[in-house]
């Protein structure tokens, strides 16, 4: 079984061994999986119902049974998608570092022990999730242009970004008012009847209720190899020292991996004493573009202060912070300034394409777009461009020439409707935040007005 499952095309150790718990206190196996586990209607979600419980639901005993059966999984599109275009996947990614039999997976299991333990349990596993990886709220002071309400509180108050997310993104996206100013405990699952009922302390958020992380959360504490904090944006979260510190407090620092994801507006020097406590963590700065183009793509970041604490994260950890880029439509023709400033920083990129919202994707934009795109990559990597070649630039030139093959050899043409879309919704963005793409991004306006579209946004 083992064999087949190593070489399988749908399975995916992620469901087996992870627990996401976003920051409205649903669940799912990993940030790519479509939609959240479900009682079959509706979310299920901490507030309501225990993490267990959650993870051994018949949605995730589901979704178990048919990797192991060799059935694709409807919720996993998006890494099916990913792979038909060459890219590495979540999946192919996970199984990677289970195989790796490293921090991960220090008791060297194999994918086969992980299957017949589900099967034992008709799909449920009998211990709790190994790899953590906790949206820890959705307090952010940045409102980017291809997030949405779930992640930023600042994208939930910007009426006009909101507009444009789907029904699942906007606020009541799970529950209402948990946490909020009034201290109201009401909740509402979406289409259930409003509900005052929360087993979570009153007014609290999950990432608030120090109880529930400590004895639900962390219960078995000794199991869990691997943390993952994001956000919103963890540095802003209330909790985030005292989670860290706790951690600490109970010796699991050396037996778990942290990966700790920050938009590096911030800098806490309390968190970044108790990174350092961990025997292996990493620093993930997301970071989308070069000084303005960041700061278009990231409203509300500062390029001075990213860029001091990009300075400040590597001065005291200088092999464990990597730049996280989510390459989209406006920033893949500029990508080679991000990569110089990475190279001249002694930082890693990793990049990673941008599936959602489908509008700000580059595989929505001309072709010639992103073969241009590819060029300059292919450009800057060659060896000309290198003077000084290091290890982080050699790594850096890899992960770039895999970002260029994909753009080539990308199919499709262009959607009328979602190049519309694009259009109008960077203009009702640029239009509310005092923004114009041609300061930025006039050579994209002209490959689309070159590809038939002229750039004449609706009135909203
Ligand atoms: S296959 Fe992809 S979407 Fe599905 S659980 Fe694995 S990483 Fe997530």
């Amino acid at each position: 079984m083992s064999q087949s499952l190593e070489n399988s095309k749908v399975f995916c150790v992620n469901p087996f061994i992870q627990a996401m718990l976003t920051a409205q206190g649903s669940m799912k196996p990993c940030s790519l999986f479509t939609g959240h586990v479900t009682d079959g209607s509706q979310e299920l979600s901490v507030y309501e119902t225990p993490v267990e419980d959650i993870w051994n639901s018949e949605h995730l005993r589901r979704v178990r049974r048919q990797m192991i059966a060799g059935d694709k999984v409807s919720e996993c599109s998006s890494c099916y998608l990913m792979e038909s275009r060459g890219e590495i996947s979540g999946r192919i990614a996970a199984n990677q570092s289970w195989g790796a039999a490293l921090w991960g997976n220090p008791r060297n299991q194999s994918v086969g022990e992980l299957a017949e333990s589900a099967l034992a349990g008709e799909g449920a596993m009998r211990s709790g999730p190994s790899w953590l990886y906790l949206e820890f709220g959705n307090l952010c002071n940045l409102r980017c242009r291809s997030c949405n309400s779930r992640y930023s509180k600042s994208i939930a108050k910007d009426r006009v970004h909101r507009r444009w997310e789907n029904a699942d993104e906007q606020p009541p996206f799970g529950l209402r008012g948990v946490g909020t100013a009034d201290n109201s405990t009401e909740i509402r699952l979406r289409g259930s009847e409003v509900s005052s009922y929360s087993r979570l302390a009153p007014g609290k958020e999950w990432s608030q209720d120090r109880e529930f992380i400590l004895h639900e959360l962390l219960r078995d504490a000794h199991n869990i190899t691997k943390l993952q904090i994001g956000g919103g944006e963890p540095v802003m979260a209330p909790d985030t020292a005292w989670l860290l510190e706790t951690i600490v407090s109970k010796g699991l620092s050396s037996s778990i991996n942290l990966h700790f994801v920050t938009n590096g507006t911030k800098y806490d020097q309390k968190i970044a004493d108790l990174i350092g406590c961990f025997d292996e963590f990493a620093i993930a700065l997301s970071v989308d573009g070069f000084s303005l183009l960041n700061e278009y793509i990231r409203k509300g970041s500062r390029w001075r202060a990213v860029s001091d604490n990009v300075v400040k994260y590597c001065s005291a950890f200088p092999q464990s912070v990597y730049i996280k880029t989510t390459v989209q439509a406006y920033n893949m023709l500029h990508l080679v300034d991000l990569a110089n400033y990475a190279n001249s920083m002694g930082i890693r990129l990793q990049c990673h394409f941008l599936n959602n919202p489908r509008y700000l994707s580059c595989f929505q934009m001309p072709a010639k777009a992103r073969k241009a795109a590819a060029t300059k990559l292919r450009q800057y990597t060659s060896e000309t461009l290198y003077p000084e070649v290091t290890s982080v630039s050699k790594e850096n030139a890899s992960e770039l020439l895999k970002i260029a093959q994909v753009l080539e050899e990308a199919a499709g043409d262009l959607d009328p409707r979602t190049i519309a879309d694009f259009i109008n919704f960077t203009s009702d963005l640029d239009a509310s935040r005092g923004q114009d793409i041609l300061q930025l991004n006039a050579e994209l306006v002209e490959f689309i007005g070159e590809a038939g579209v002229p750039w004449e946004p609706e009135r909203p």
